[in-house]
């Protein structure tokens, strides 16, 4: 399959009627297989199926050359995480191999650090931190991509802010500003006017209130995993995010 879609909830949607490409060749698949990825998409997208949506539509353009249309209705059972929505690691940086960042780089503020020091020490030899304290620049530069695609990216994406709202509006008000440079430009503008609790309101990563741990694997990972649910001053953290394995901590100051 190359892609797949959704439309949000339409209480009065008018059925459209399903086309199909012509099924130019065979795909090899067959239709439990096509089916089977179809179930993956919308497993590794439960975000995008939020429990107030009603009917859901999905088009597929599958490797056949055919197009699948499929429609969802009733209302979607899909649980959430308090702030599933906060795409709170957007941009964040991957470390596979070598030692990770020390804490130093982490670049906390006291309870994130004390709270990254505390783990360490109860793993030193299995926990490696991928992320910290980010910068504002870095921030904008890692959301610009998504909304050069999605002019609403930032509204569908992170959970209800004033926060929120401003960057929506510098986007809604410079339809002209269309490359990721651009855009990444003034959404830096935006949130370097935020004061602390601002930015700590739309990302704890920028007010160095949140790290991110590499994921381990077997008992191990079980271990750090209840040890970080254990962390003092911890405000929410998160294993999981949209389909990703994400390992996130975030503190209050
Ligand atoms: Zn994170």
């Amino acid at each position: 399959m190359a892609s797949s879609t959704k439309s949000a909830a339409r209480k009065s949607a008018v059925r459209k009627s399903i086309t199909r490409a012509p099924n130019v060749r065979a795909s090899g698949k067959s239709l439990a297989q096509e089916l089977s990825e179809v179930l993956d998409v919308v497993r590794l997208h439960a975000a995008s199926f939020p429990s107030r949506t009603v009917r859901t539509r999905i088009t597929l353009s599958l490797d056949s050359g055919a197009r699948l249309d499929l429609e969802f209705s009733g209302a979607s059972d899909v649980e959430f995480g308090p702030e599933f929505n906060e795409h709170i690691c957007v941009g964040q940086e991957f470390v596979l191999e070598g030692p990770g960042k020390s804490i130093d780089d982490l670049d906390l503020g006291a309870s994130g650090r004390a709270a990254a020091q505390n783990l360490l020490d109860q793993f030193p030899d299995e926990v490696k931190f991928t992320s910290g304290r980010r910068t504002i620049a870095s921030q904008a530069s890692a959301m610009a991509p998504n909304v050069v695609k999605n002019r609403k990216w930032i509204q569908e994406t992170y959970k209800d802010t004033p926060q929120r709202a401003a960057l929506q509006k510098w986007v809604d008000d410079h339809p002209d500003a269309t490359t990721a440079s651009a855009i990444a430009a003034g959404l830096e503008s935006v949130m370097n006017k935020w004061t602390l609790d601002q930015q700590r309101n739309f990302s704890r990563h920028i007010s160095g209130d949140a790290f991110d741990v590499q994921p381990v694997a077997g008992d191990t990972g079980k271990k750090i995993k209840e040890a970080i649910g254990k962390l003092p001053k911890l405000h929410w953290h998160t294993f999981e995010e949209g389909g990703l394995e994400i390992w996130h901590a975030q503190f209050n100051p």
